[in-house]
C-alpha cells in the first residue's frame, strides 16, 4: 500500500502517521519528491482500513499495491494447490470432471445416474440435497435424506460426492460429505465460510452472481484464514445484461484466477448457460482455458428433472461431451 501525502503537510503531521503506521505492526519506506511525499507500507496490510486513511486530512490518496487475499495469493504460493479428495485430484494437471444431477430425487434416480456417470469418466459425483431455489413453492430438495442416498451412490460406485450446504445449522448433516458446495447465493455468507474454515473438508467455492473475483478470493480467503486450505474455485457464470443465456460464462475468470492464485479453477458450464446444448462447447472452451475441471449436471431423463432439466445433459451426451473434452486436453498438451 503507499499513502500519496497533499503538497504542504507540516513534516510533524507527516511523522504522526509515520509513527501510526508503525504502530499498525508495518514498516514505512519515505520517499520525499519534489512534489510529493510517498509513504510505502510493507508488510501485511490486510489489517488496514483503507477508507479510514484515506479520510485523514494530509493524505491525497491511498493505493493498494498488496492484494487483501494472502492465504489464497499465487504470490505467497507459487506452485498450484492440489486438493485431495478420496481417490481423485483437483487442481495442477489433472482435469476434475464432477457430474450428476441439478438435485437428488429418488434412490433410483441418484444410482443411475452415478453408474452412468462414472461409466463415462466422470471424478466425482454431485447432487443437490439443500437447493436454494428462486421460488419457495418449487421443490426444495430432500434435504438430509438425499445425503443419505449420495452416500448410497458413493458406496455403489466408489465416487466421491459433492453437494451443497446452505445454512450453518447443516453442518454436521456433511459430515460424510466429501465435497462441500457453497453456492453461489452463499458466496458471501461469512459465518458459513469461516465454520468450513475450522473444518479441513475441501470446499467447492461458487462464484456469486454479481461478484468480481477479488470477492471470490476474499471470501476463499475467510475459509483459508481458519486453516482449511482445501478450497476449489468455480466460475459458473455471472449476471450481465445477456438475457439469451441463463448467466454469462466469464472465461476470463480462468486465466485470470490462475494467475492471482494458486487454488483449483473449475467451470460450471450447466448453470452458465442454462441450456443443455450449449453446455459441450462451453465445457471444450473451458478445458481449453487451462480449467481445472468441470462441473456438469447429467439427468436420466432431463425433462422430467425436478429441477434444471433444460440445462442437463443425458448419460450418452455427457459421454461424448467427456470423450470430446479429453480430446481437447490431449490436443492442447
Ligand atoms: C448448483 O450447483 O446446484 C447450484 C445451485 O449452483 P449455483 O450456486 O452456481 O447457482
Ligand atoms: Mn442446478
Amino acid at each position: 500500500m503507499i499513502i500519496v501525502i497533499k503538497n504542504n503537510t507540516d513534516k510533524a503531521q507527516v511523522d504522526n502517521l509515520i509513527d501510526w503506521v508503525k504502530s499498525q505492526g508495518l514498516s514505512v519506506n519515505v520517499s520525499v519528491g519534489q512534489e510529493q511525499t510517498v509513504l510505502g507500507l510493507i508488510g501485511d496490510v490486510s489489517s488496514i482500513d483503507i477508507d479510514l486513511v484515506r479520510g485523514l486530512s494530509v493524505v491525497e490518496n491511498v493505493m493498494r499495491i498488496s492484494e487483501p487475499y494472502k492465504n489464497a495469493n499465487r504470490k505467497f504460493h507459487p506452485d498450484d494447490t492440489i486438493v485431495e479428495v478420496e481417490n481423485a485430484t483437483v487442481g495442477g494437471k489433472d482435469f476434475a470432471i464432477i457430474a450428476g444431477p441439478c438435485s437428488v430425487e429418488s434412490k433410483e434416480q441418484i444410482c443411475e445416474i452415478a453408474i452412468a456417470v462414472k461409466q463415462a469418466g466422470a471424478t466425482m459425483l454431485r447432487g443437490g440435497a439443500f437447493k436454494p431455489r428462486t421460488s419457495p413453492y418449487d421443490f426444495q430438495g430432500l434435504r438430509g435424506d438425499g445425503i443419505e442416498l449420495l452416500l448410497e451412490a458413493k458406496k455403489l460406485t466408489g465416487l466421491p460426492i459433492v453437494t451443497e450446504i446452505m445454512d450453518l445449522s447443516q453442518l454436521e448433516l456433511f459430515n460424510d460429505v466429501d465435497v462441500v458446495q457453497v453456492g453461489a447465493r452463499n458466496m458471501q455468507n461469512m459465518e458459513l465460510l469461516k465454520a468450513l474454515g475450522r473444518t479441513k473438508k475441501p470446499v467447492l467455492l461458487k462464484r456469486g452472481l454479481s461478484s468480481t473475483l477479488k470477492e471470490l478470493l476474499m471470501s476463499a480467503e475467510y475459509i483459508m484464514a481458519g486453516g482449511n486450505g482445501n478450497v476449489i474455485l468455480c466460475e459458473r457464470g455471472i449476471r450481465t445484461f445477456e438475457t439469451a443465456t441463463r448467466n454469462t460464462l466469464d472465461i476470463s475468470a480462468v486465466p485470470a484466477l490462475k494467475e492471482f492464485t494458486h487454488l483449483p479453477v473449475i467451470v460450471d458450464p450447466s448453470h452458465a448457460s442454462g441450456i443443455a446444448r450449449y453446455v459441450a462447447p462451453l465445457t471444450y472452451t473451458a478445458a481449453a482455458a487451462g480449467a481445472h475441471g468441470v462441473m456438469i449436471e447429467v439427468h436420466n431423463n432431463p425433462s422430467a428433472a425436478l429441477c434444471d432439466g433444460a440445462q442437463s445433459l443425458t448419460p450418452d451426451e455427457f459421454a461424448e461431451v467427456v470423450t470430446k473434452t479429453n480430446a481437447v486436453l490431449e490436443a492442447l498438451k
